[in-house]
C-alpha cells in the first residue's frame, strides 16, 4: 500500500513551518512586495530560533542546509539508518521539501530572504568535505553561476578561478544571485581552465567582504520582490584554495557531473517551493468560489459541474502530480538513488504547474484575483521564477528527455 500521509516524525516539523507561515510570512507578505529591496527584519527572530533548533538536533531539513546526503552520527542519522534497514528511510531532503511547500504557503519571496538557508548553503550541504561543513557552518551562502554570458548553458562560465600559491585567485562577473547582497557567502561557478571544458568548471566559496568581491547592483523584478537579487563583480578575488568546494582534480572522464550534482539536491526544493505556492492559490480560489456559491464535487465527473468547479478540479490534479514527483525526488535522495531524472522531472512539473495555477486561480477570481484585496495576484507573480531558476522548464524537459532516451547533451541539444 503507498502511504502518503505525512511521516510521522516529520508532522511537528510541519506544523511548526505551516504556524510560521501562517503567523509570520503570511502577515508581512504585501509589505515587502511594496517594500522591493528592504531587509525583512522579522526573519531575524526565526533563523535564530532555527539556529536554535538546529543546534539541539531537532531542525533536520528547517531549510536548505538539511540537506546533506553523507550524514555524520548524529541521533538523526542512527533513525534514519535503522529506518533504512527496514527498508526505507525518510530523511532531510524529504524533512525539507515538506517544510519549504509549508513556507511557500506563507511566502516564497520571505523564504528564499531566510538567513542562513540559501542555495549556496545547500552546495555546501552536498558537496563539502567534513573541514569545509564545519568551517562554513552557520555561513549564508548564495549561489552564483549565471553570468551576462551563460544561463541555462552554464558549461560556458567564463569566469575564472586561477590558483596562485595557497589560493585562487576569481575573476568575473555574476548576475541575478539571490540573497547576493544580504547573505555572508557565495559559493560562485568558476572555470580552472577553459579550454578543458566542462570538467573544469568548479565551486568556490568567496566570504562576503574579500577584496576585489563587489555587489553592484540589485534587480527590480516582476515577484518575489522581498528577495534581494545581485550582480557581484569579482576582481581578482583571491580565496584560500581549501575553498574549492569537492574535488580540485579536473576529471575530463566524470565532465560536469560532480557541479551538477548539486541540482539533484536543489531542483526538488525549487519544485516544492511551487508546490507550496499553488496550494496557497488552490486553497483560497476555492473559499473564494465557495463565497460566490461554486461547489466543487469530488463525487460526480468534472464535466457535469460548472466550468469553474470543472476547471479547479482540473488544477487541483495537476497540483497533486506536481507534489507527488517532488516528493518521490527527494525520498530517492534520501534513500540514496540516483535521482537526477526524477529531479528534473519534479522542478519541470511544478514549476509548469506553479504558473499555471496560480494564474489559472487568478483568473477563476476575477476581478478580486487581479486585485491586491487578496494575495492572489502576487502568488502569480511569485510562481513565475521557479519555473525558471534553478534551470528553466525547457531546460529540465531537455534532461528528461536526454535520461530517457539515453542521449548525451551533444547529441540532444
Ligand atoms: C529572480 C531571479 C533569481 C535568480 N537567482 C539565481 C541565483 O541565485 N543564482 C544563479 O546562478 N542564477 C540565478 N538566476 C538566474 C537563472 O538561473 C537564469 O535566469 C536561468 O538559468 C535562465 O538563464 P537565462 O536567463 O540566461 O536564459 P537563457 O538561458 O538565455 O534562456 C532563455 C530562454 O530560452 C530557453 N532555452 C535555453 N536553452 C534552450 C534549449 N537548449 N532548448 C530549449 N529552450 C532553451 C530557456 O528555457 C528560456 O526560456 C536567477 C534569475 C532570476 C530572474
Amino acid at each position: 500500500m503507498i502511504n502518503l500521509e505525512t511521516p510521522k516524525k516529520f508532522r511537528p516539523l510541519v506544523g511548526q513551518a505551516h504556524q510560521v507561515a501562517m503567523n509570520l510570512l503570511r502577515p508581512n507578505s504585501r509589505k515587502y512586495d511594496i517594500l522591493e529591496h528592504e531587509y525583512p527584519k522579522e526573519l531575524d527572530m526565526l533563523a535564530a530560533m532555527i539556529d536554535g533548533l538546529s543546534e539541539s538536533g531537532q531542525a533536520s531539513g528547517a531549510g536548505a542546509s538539511g540537506v546533506r546526503r553523507s550524514e555524520e552520527d548524529t541521533a538523526a542519522a542512527k533513525t534514519a539508518r535503522s529506518e533504512e534497514a527496514a527498508g526505507t528511510r525518510n530523511g532531510s531532503n524529504l524533512a525539507s521539501v515538506l517544510s519549504i511547500m509549508e513556507m511557500c504557503w506563507g511566502d516564497v519571496g520571505l523564504l528564499l530572504s531566510m538567513p542562513r538557508q540559501g542555495l549556496g548553503n545547500s552546495a555546501i550541504a552536498s558537496v563539502a568535505d567534513d573541514e569545509q561543513a564545519e568551517r562554513f557552518k552557520g555561513v549564508w551562502a548564495g549561489m552564483a553561476i549565471t553570468e551576462p554570458g551563460c544561463g541555462s548553458d552554464s558549461a560556458n562560465i567564463a569566469t575564472t578561478a586561477r590558483l596562485d600559491g595557497d589560493e585562487y585567485v576569481i575573476d568575473g562577473e555574476k548576475i541575478f544571485v539571490t540573497a547576493g547582497d544580504r547573505c555572508d557567502a557565495v559559493v560562485v561557478w568558476a572555470t580552472l581552465d577553459k579550454s578543458l571544458g566542462r570538467a573544469a568548471i568548479k565551486s568556490f566559496v568567496v566570504p562576503k567582504g574579500t577584496p576585489g568581491m563587489t555587489v553592484e547592483r540589485l534587480e527590480h523584478k516582476l515577484g518575489i520582490k522581498s528577495s534581494d537579487t545581485a550582480t557581484i563583480r569579482f576582481e581578482g578575488c583571491r580565496v584560500p584554495r581549501e575553498n574549492l568546494l569537492g574535488n580540485p582534480e579536473v576529471d575530463v572522464k566524470q565532465g560536469f557531473a560532480g557541479a551538477m550534482a548539486t541540482f539533484d539536491n536543489t531542483r526538488p526544493l525549487v519544485a516544492a517551493m511551487a508546490v507550496g505556492c499553488a496550494r496557497a492559490s488552490l486553497e483560497l480560489t476555492r473559499e473564494l468560489l465557495e463565497e460566490a456559491g461554486v461547489v466543487v464535487d469530488y463525487d460526480r465527473p468534472a464535466q457535469t459541474q460548472s466550468a469553474a468547479a470543472a476547471t479547479f478540479l482540473q488544477l487541483e490534479s495537476d497540483w497533486e502530480a506536481a507534489y507527488l514527483l517532488t516528493l518521490q525526488a527527494a525520498w530517492m535522495a534520501d534513500n540514496r538513488k540516483p535521482n537526477s531524472l526524477e529531479a528534473s522531472m519534479a522542478k519541470a512539473k511544478a514549476g509548469r504547474v506553479g504558473s499555471d495555477v496560480t494564474l489559472r486561480c487568478v483568473e477563476l477570481a476575477g476581478s478580486l484575483g487581479y486585485s491586491e484585496h487578496e494575495l492572489l495576484e502576487k502568488w502569480a507573480r511569485d510562481s513565475k521564477i521557479l519555473d525558471i531558476f534553478e534551470g528553466t522548464q525547457q531546460i529540465q524537459q531537455l534532461i528528461v528527455a536526454r535520461r530517457l532516451l539515453g542521449k548525451t547533451s551533444a547529441e540532444l541539444k
